[in-house]
């Protein structure tokens, strides 16, 4: 039980994602959760169950997900109920003529923006949440060292209750709770995306390595860049 001068001010690298997250729920009863189900994700995920997180569970279909991610979505939405799984633009594929569906190679900085920032961004001008539950940890990659675990800028506040927690943490995590993860992550998909944009990582690169591995590109800009949540 976290104390009653439980805040910000008194967290530190220790303090535990349930704690951070029942005081994210106290504070901000409109929390919303979008997740692509990785890692993190899931496990956030039922941290945010266990303490008692009942609200959305957001994910954009961008048309280009691997069928594992859309049907790790679908296991999570069947073991957590309470919650509810809200998928935007479902359906979508590569030919639905949202975007040339050649983009993503020729500019996946405007891919990104047109078939995943940009319904996510309606949708929460939408629902007007005043923070936002991230599963984003420090060391998923240099760019992400500094994420604290309450984030002010950008349109929201951002929780990030993980921001501490390492890749093994989560991992032992995951299996002492058997928890659904993308079966990909075992197969070395540490941070999964897009099909087009993703790879396996390999020994010494850091999680997110696989994503637009060459093209230049680190975020799709749900979080960085001036167009972040
Ligand atoms: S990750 Fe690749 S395919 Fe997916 S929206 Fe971004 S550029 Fe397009």
């Amino acid at each position: 039980m976290a104390p009653a001068s439980f805040s910000p001010t008194t967290f530190s690298p220790g303090t535990e994602p349930l704690e951070i997250i029942r005081w994210a729920l106290d504070t901000y009863p409109d929390l919303l959760m979008p997740s692509a189900f990785n890692l993190n994700g899931v496990v956030l995920l039922d941290l945010a169950a266990q303490a008692g997180y009942q609200g959305e569970v957001v994910f954009v279909d961008t048309g280009f997900h691997f069928p594992e991610t859309l049907s790790t979505r679908d296991r999570l939405a069947a073991r957590y109920p309470q919650l509810t799984f809200v998928t935007l633009n479902s359906g979508a594929h590569p030919d639905d003529g949202q975007t040339d569906p050649g983009l993503y190679a020729s500019d996946p900085d405007a891919c990104c923006a047109a078939r995943k920032v940009a319904p996510l961004q309606a949708y929460l001008r939408q629902k007007a949440p005043a923070a936002l539950l991230n599963a984003r940890s420090r060391d998923q990659a240099a760019t992400r060292a500094d994420i604290p675990f309450v984030e002010e800028g950008g349109a929201r506040v951002k929780i990030n209750p993980l921001a501490h927690w390492t890749r093994e943490q989560l991992e032992a995590y995951a299996r002492d709770h058997d928890l659904p993860v993308n079966p990909l992550y075992w197969d070395g998909f540490l941070s999964i995306g897009c099909w087009p944009c993703t790879r396996a990582v390999r020994p010494g690169e850091d999680a997110r390595a696989g994503r637009w591995a060459g093209k230049g590109k680190t975020e799709c800009g749900l979080w960085a860049g001036e167009g972040r949540l």
